[in-house]
């Protein structure tokens, strides 16, 4: 193969970009991140940091599995990452909770868990009722009817994160390049010519890590890119004594003391502004899960962009009339990054795909 300026062009700078980037770079490839604007959306910025298994993989269970490989590597990761960027990521795997505020929501989280255990027995769960919660976790309100409890969940920063994978790709020679949305990518010389309007180079291979932007590029390699925007807002409180040791789906305790509350989903296209309604839904339910929440003031709130596919679960894809052109997209990047920086870059080195991805092609949305 014909030496390029770079052996790989990762194009997205969020956190699944970034993940793959710096797994690239760590194994010797000369690897530049180009990524879009300060004004573009970043699901990686704004999001709520759980690296969550529990319930994944229910249209699929290969989905459980991929979650919960990336969750095993995840200590590992973290330990590596706070290494070499000196950063602390605020990253626990006490488990998570899911509560249910009455019986009809916790026997469905229940019957999910038991399918999903069924097929993989490591796909663990214990139900708690109220009153085994409440040992676990002192603060709970009266009126919640209990939770399941998995030991494979767990949380992290996501800024924190997304800020040391930058340091230790820098670190271990990767290139950054802020401010340069790719305009185009066509072939040239065995690899790809890549054009962001400022500056042109080549690579050897190019990965697709634009998130929603990915459907504009991966038609010019010959991939689809079958995403969506779904908002979700978040609120962030004053910081508190800790309290809550477990994350939950939709309130979890930052290692600083905030709590960041969330969970909400909404198609309102590329919008994403807060709103008033939503937030108070948000607060109101987190008051009736922990009523001490009642006068802890909210400091922020913001909505942010996930990157949906039709049925929620990754694409991972090679061109097949553009060898060396690869897109990754998934929803959960946190949860991901460990698997996608370890595993998944063999395979774009050339390694046999991992056979856990087998289903994650965009064919299987054509109709
Ligand atoms: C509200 C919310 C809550 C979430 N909670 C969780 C959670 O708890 N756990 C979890 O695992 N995941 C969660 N996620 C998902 C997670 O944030 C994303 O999966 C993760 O950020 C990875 O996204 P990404 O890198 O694909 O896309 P993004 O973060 O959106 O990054 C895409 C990047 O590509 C760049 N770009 C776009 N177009 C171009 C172009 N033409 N050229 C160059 N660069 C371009 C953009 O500037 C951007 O930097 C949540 C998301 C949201 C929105």
């Amino acid at each position: 193969m014909m030496k390029h300026e770079y052996d790989f062009a990762v194009v997205g700078g969020g956190l699944v970009g970034m993940a793959i980037a710096y797994g690239l770079a760590k194994r010797g490839q000369k690897t530049i991140v180009l990524d879009g604007e300060d004004s573009s959306v970043r699901a990686a910025r704004g999001n709520f940091g759980l690296i969550w298994v529990s319930g994944k993989g229910r249209k699929r269970v290969d989905y459980g599995r991929w979650s919960l490989e990336s969750a095993l590597l995840w200590p590992a990761f973290a330990a590596e990452l706070e290494e070499a960027s000196s950063l602390s990521l605020g990253y626990s795997r006490p488990g998570g909770i899911n509560i249910a505020l009455n019986d009809d929501a916790l026997a469905g989280s229940v019957n999910m868990l038991r399918e999903l255990h069924a097929h993989d027995a490591r796909l663990t769960y214990e139900v708690l009722d109220r009153k085994q919660l409440a040992e676990r976790v002192p603060e709970v309100g009266q009126s919640v009817a209990g939770a399941v409890y998995s030991k494979n969940d767990g949380h992290v920063s996501p800024l924190y994160t997304l800020r040391a994978l930058f340091l230790a790709f820098e670190r271990t020679g990767g290139e950054y390049v802020p401010e340069a949305p790719v305009k185009s990518i066509e072939r040239a010389n065995g690899g790809f010519r890549i054009d962001t309007g400022k500056r042109v180079l080549e690579a050897g291979r190019v990965v697709l890590c634009a998130g929603l932007g990915n459907r504009q590029l991966a038609p010019m390699v010959g991939l689809t890119a079958p995403v969506a925007p779904l908002r979700g807002q978040i609120l962030v409180t004053e910081r508190v004594r800790p309290f809550l040791k477990y994350p939950t789906l939709s309130v979890r305790q930052t290692a600083e003391g905030s709590l960041l509350l969330g969970e909400s989903a909404e198609d309102t296209g590329m919008d994403d502004g807060v709103t008033p309604e939503i937030v108070a839904h948000i607060a109101r339910k987190a008051v009736t899960q922990f009523p001490l929440l009642n006068n802890v003031r909210v400091v922020r709130a913001w909505g942010a962009l996930r990157v949906m596919t039709p049925d929620s679960m990754p694409v991972y894809e090679e061109s097949a009339t553009h060898p060396g052109a690869f897109i990754a997209t998934c929803h959960s990047g946190v949860t991901l990054a460990a698997a996608h920086c370890e595993l998944l870059v063999g395979w774009l080195l050339g390694a046999q795909r991992p056979s856990l991805l087998n289903y994650f092609y965009a064919k299987r949305f054509a109709v």
